[in-house]
């Protein structure tokens, strides 16, 4: 089919069109693999970690074959910036979902039918209308693309059930290829995806999972917010980050918290109005500097380069989910900080959850599994990367001196007659009370509560006493992390005895537990004796060119209204101001520099470089 094109640039090989459409001199691992798979017509399932650079993969063999990729997406408040960042780069691209009114979804559908769009990004729902399904049959099809598919399986994280609809949709074209496409999913989830796709015979590629320049860092949690503030004003003030909070309520009071004490902070969750979420995210990809604290909703696709840490407050739910929401940190390359806090608190919320969840016996147990998964994680002594990296089936060979583990050596105790003790006074008060009463009594602290209960006149009263209140907590904390000790369902949320804590009892099982720091370890100021911490990749930017080309990008910004980061990305920046190119070749050959955008704003930066040289 002959195919007009925007640009005259050839569209033959795929090395071309990275080049100047995208403006990448390489490809990264697997790419020129996966387009060559799609280009001979054969199917992909593709598992690559967040800013790895997923989409090329299936938009430049979009742009190759002819006809329109087909690109499914649940990310419907990102489809527009992901179209416009392609229209910027000289691509042919439209969505079609909910946002767009009747007459902006005809349109697009008129250029899709004239062949004046090379990319359609669609929600999984439009996909599914009969509608949508005649127009497939009008045109012809380069590709389909299945973006997030562990969407597909209820094992993932992030279950949509549109998704089940995509292999029936899709399998009706035996002659079109299709990709999958995810950042996260653990083995059984990968199977799942690759049968509810109907991929059997797909390609597989796999990438690592590792993300060298995040550290990672768990805290135990004593005044979280307190603790949150600290971390931000001394380690990143004034920088640009991510917390996360489990409940709306949260995330709202937490912002109004952190900006009553003057960090920029806004709120994020499924509570507000679209209008509300979509004007909070584009003032958050704006700024250099804001955080936002959100619920578990936020950030699916956010491509914001200069995130410097991501924050939990709370427990995320999974290790899936760490591993997506903490990826949003550092996606340029310098370092970055994935910074976690918890308490027993947390634990015993998170098993009570886990109990009262609905479903299957076999839902139940994968659920179950994750979150002794996640709570694993929590009270390693490991490093935390090895640790994080095995989740997903990859082997890290070794410590990565880049975790809090790793920096500040975690050590483990004998926990044994610990154990016993406090699973004994668990016995001997009834199995019905948490762990402030009960740790009362091993303490020895006669108290009213206590007395009126006679839990001052039981053998464990008082058998506990070498060991302080916190360290009991730690105790209890692991207990229950560890599966050793149940949860109530009830209002107290008391613990019980199980299968394995009878073990610990009757001395059949030793367990060593984490030695938890008697108070926060001190902190490293950023950039100071984080020695071990890989450099920025791109070495010496001269500072001042750097801040003079930040303000040519920021006059560019607001004159053409879009944010920064579409014009070039900070990573460009330093690069160009490490080098200081002069002509335009040189510019070109500048990572992120592609035809299409040195003709639009090239002449202002090597105006501004040769300025400055001069
Ligand atoms: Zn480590």
């Amino acid at each position: 089919m002959e195919r007009k094109s925007s640009s005259s640039a050839p569209r033959s090989d795929p090395h071309g069109v990275l080049r100047r459409f995208f403006g990448f001199k390489e490809f990264r691992p697997h790419q020129r693999d996966i387009i060559q798979t799609l280009l001979e017509g054969r199917d992909v399932f593709a598992l690559m970690p967040t800013g790895s650079g997923k989409s090329v993969c299936y938009q430049i063999p979009s742009v190759l074959r002819g006809g329109v990729g087909i690109v499914i997406s649940p990310l419907i408040a990102l489809m527009q910036d992901q179209v416009h960042g392609l229209r910027q780069n000289g691509l042919r691209a439209d969505f079609l979902n909910s946002s767009l009114s009747a007459e902006e979804a005809r349109a697009v559908i008129q250029r899709v039918s004239a062949g004046a769009t090379d990319i359609l990004y669609v929600a999984p729902e439009r996909l599914a209308t009969g509608g949508f399904q005649q127009l497939l049959k009008r045109i012809p099809i380069a590709l389909f693309a299945i973006d997030e598919a562990h969407c597909v399986s209820q094992w993932g994280h992030d279950f949509r059930p549109e998704y089940l609809q995509i292999a029936a949709v899709t399998g009706a074209f035996a002659q079109v290829p299709r990709i999958a496409l995810t950042a996260t999913a653990d083995a059984h989830t990968r199977r799942d995806i690759l049968a509810k796709l109907n991929l059997g015979n797909a390609a597989l590629f796999v990438s690592s999972f590792d993300r060298p320049n995040i550290a990672y860092r768990l805290r135990l949690k004593e005044n979280g917010r307190q603790q949150l503030l600290h971390f931000i004003r001394d380690e990143h003030p004034g920088a640009s980050g991510i917390v996360y909070v489990r409940t709306r309520r949260r995330a709202d009071e937490t912002a109004q918290w952190l900006r009553a004490r003057g960090i920029d902070a806004l709120a994020y969750h499924a509570g507000l109005t679209q209008q509300e979420r979509l004007e909070n995210q584009r003032r958050f990809l704006d700024s250099g500097k804001r955080v936002v604290v959100a619920t578990i909703a936020f950030g699916m696709g956010i491509d914001k380069p200069d995130v410097r840490f991501v924050a939990h407050l709370d427990l995320p739910a999974s290790i899936e989910s760490y591993y997506q929401e903490t990826g949003r940190a550092g996606r340029d390359g310098r370092p970055a900080d994935a910074w976690m806090l918890y308490a027993l608190a947390d634990v015993v919320a998170m098993r009570k959850l886990q109990e009262a969840s609905v479903g299957d016996e076999a839902f139940k147990r994968i659920q179950a599994r994750k979150l002794d998964a996640l709570l694993g994680f929590c009270e390693t002594v490991e490093c935390r990367r090895v640790a994080l990296l095995r989740y997903f089936d990859e082997r890290y060979p070794r410590p990565c001196m880049n975790c809090d583990n790793c920096l500040d050596s975690a050590e483990t105790w004998d926990a044994t007659l610990a154990a016993q003790k406090a699973l004994s006074c668990v016995y001997r008060t009834g199995q019905r009370f948490g762990a402030a009463h009960l740790i009362e009594v091993l303490v020895g602290n006669p108290g009213e509560r206590i007395r009126r209960r006679g839990h001052d006149r039981i053998k464990t009263f008082g058998a506990g006493k070498e060991l302080s209140a916190s360290q009991w907590r730690s105790v209890f904390r692991q207990l229950v992390s560890g599966g050793f000790l149940a949860v109530d369902l009830g209002e107290i949320a008391g613990f019980k005895l199980n299968e394995k804590s009878r073990s610990i009892l009757k001395g059949e099982l030793t367990v060593r537990f984490r030695k938890d720091p008697l108070r926060p370890a001190p902190r490293t100021p950023a950039g100071g004796t984080r020695d071990s911490r890989p450099p920025a990749p791109d070495a010496e930017p001269d500072r001042t060119l750097f801040e003079i080309l930040r303000e040519v990008r920021r006059a560019i910004s607001l004159q053409s209204g879009l944010p920064p980061y579409c014009v070039f990305h900070d990573k460009t920046l330093k690069e160009m101001a490490a080098v200081a190119p002069v002509t335009r070749e040189q510019l070109l050959a500048i990572t992120g520099v592609g035809e299409k955008k040195l003709e639009r704003f090239g002449e202002a930066f090597l105006e501004a470089v040769i300025r400055f040289r001069s």
